[in-house]
Parts: structure tokens; C-alpha cells; sequence
């Protein structure tokens, strides 16, 4: 009989975990690939292998983009305001040569930047068009 379960890592990543007779007995472990922590060590001919099912929503969003685009303006605007300022950041990145993104946050949209001086020519906008920005 094979077992079959979810094991979730402390760091969020979920693996699905069975179980299967080795030809001879095994000693090694399993780390988790997103953090490294051990999940699993065994010393038997009983040996389990994990398959990555779901990573942590946390981790993903603390991807590349997260980490290197820190220059980041929320506003508090929406519908045509929103469409202009969308059009504004892109105007302003391609003129600096640099990226952006948008996405929603807990108070309205977050733009992020990848340098400092678009951000700053950014928050002169939401300034110029009187839209609250943080
Ligand atoms: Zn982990």
C-alpha cells in the first residue's frame, strides 16, 4: 500500500509525500527546494519522495521584481484618473530607460519603479494632479 499526503514546509511550500519500497535500505533526507529546511530524513528501505505541489504566495511575491523595484508611490485614485496615471508611469519609465509595474494594494494601487528618479518624477504627477499619493 502507498501513502499519499500533503506535508506542508514551514515556509509555506506545500509537497505532496508518498512513500514506496526501496530495492535496499536508504539513508538521505529531503530539503525543501524553496528554503532548504530538512523535511524529511530516513534510514530505511521505506523511502518517501516529495513532489512540489503549491509554493507560498508570500515567497512569489517577494520575487525578483519585489526586490529590486523598492521605489514604490501608492495612490488613491481610480477609473480614468487610474488609466492616466498608468500612462504617465510608462511614459516616465520608457523616458528614464527603466521598468515599472503596478498592482493593487491594501489602499489603493501601488506603482513601483525601478529607480529613484522615476518614482520621484511620478510623485510630481499625482502631485500636478492633485492625487493623493503615499
Ligand atoms: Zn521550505
Amino acid at each position: 500500500m502507498v501513502e499519499s499526503y500533503h506535508r506542508a514546509c514551514t515556509c509555506g511550500t506545500v509537497y505532496q509525500r508518498t512513500e514506496s519500497m526501496a530495492p535496499s535500505r536508504e539513508i538521505a533526507s529531503f530539503e525543501c527546494a524553496v528554503c532548504g529546511a530538512t523535511l524529511e530524513a530516513w534510514n530505511t528501505a521505506w523511502v518517501p519522495s516529495y513532489r512540489l505541489i503549491a509554493e507560498p504566495v508570500r515567497l512569489r511575491q517577494l520575487g525578483r521584481k519585489e526586490v529590486i523595484m523598492s521605489h514604490c508611490v501608492v495612490v488613491r485614485t481610480y477609473g480614468g484618473k487610474l488609466d492616466q496615471l498608468r500612462g504617465e508611469a510608462y511614459r516616465i519609465a520608457r523616458d528614464n530607460n527603466t521598468d515599472w509595474w503596478a498592482e493593487a494594494a491594501d489602499t489603493g494601487t501601488k506603482f513601483c519603479f525601478e529607480n529613484a528618479k522615476a518614482k520621484a518624477l511620478f510623485s510630481a504627477v499625482c502631485e500636478r494632479e492633485n492625487v493623493q499619493h503615499t
